[in-house]
C-alpha cells in the first residue's frame, strides 16, 4: 500500500523505534503515547479490517497474540496489560493498516 505509513515502517521508508521484529510482525513504541508503554503491534500483511479476515490471517492475529503473551516481561508488561484494535470511525482509528495497541507499564484506567 504506498500511501500507508505502516507499510512504509515496516519497509524501513520511515524510522520507527522498534523493539521487535520477525517475518510476519513488527513491533514498535506508538510516537504519541498514552500510557507509560504503548507499543504498536503490526502485522506485516497490509489490511485493515478484522471483516477482512479469513483463515491465513485468522492464524496469524492468534500467533501473534501468543507472542505477545509470551513477550510480556521483556516488554515490561508484567504487571499487567491491555490490548486495544481500533475498528472505524467511532473508535477513531486512523491508520488503516491493522495494529494492536499494547498498553502498560502503569495501572491503566477503564473508560471507553
Ligand atoms: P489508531 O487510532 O488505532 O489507528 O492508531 C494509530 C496510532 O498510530 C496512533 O496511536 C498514532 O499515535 C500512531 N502513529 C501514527 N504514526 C506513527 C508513527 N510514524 N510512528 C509510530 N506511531 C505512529
Ligand atoms: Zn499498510
Amino acid at each position: 500500500m504506498n500511501d500507508c505509513i505502516f507499510c512504509k515502517i515496516i519497509a524501513g521508508e520511515i524510522p520507527s523505534a522498534k523493539v521487535y521484529e520477525d517475518d510476519e510482525i513488527v513491533i514498535f513504541k506508538d510516537i504519541s503515547p498514552v500510557a507509560k508503554i504503548h507499543l504498536l503491534c503490526v502485522p506485516k500483511e497490509h489490511f485493515a479490517y478484522l471483516s477482512e479476515m479469513n483463515a491465513a490471517r485468522a492464524d496469524l492475529l492468534g500467533r501473534t497474540l501468543e507472542k505477545i503473551g509470551k513477550m510480556k516481561d521483556r516488554l515490561g508488561l508484567s504487571e499487567g496489560y491491555r490490548l486495544v484494535i481500533n475498528q472505524g470511525e467511532n473508535a477513531g482509528q486512523t491508520v488503516h493498516h491493522l495494529h494492536i495497541h499494547i498498553l502498560g507499564g502503569e495501572p491503566l484506567p477503564w473508560g471507553k
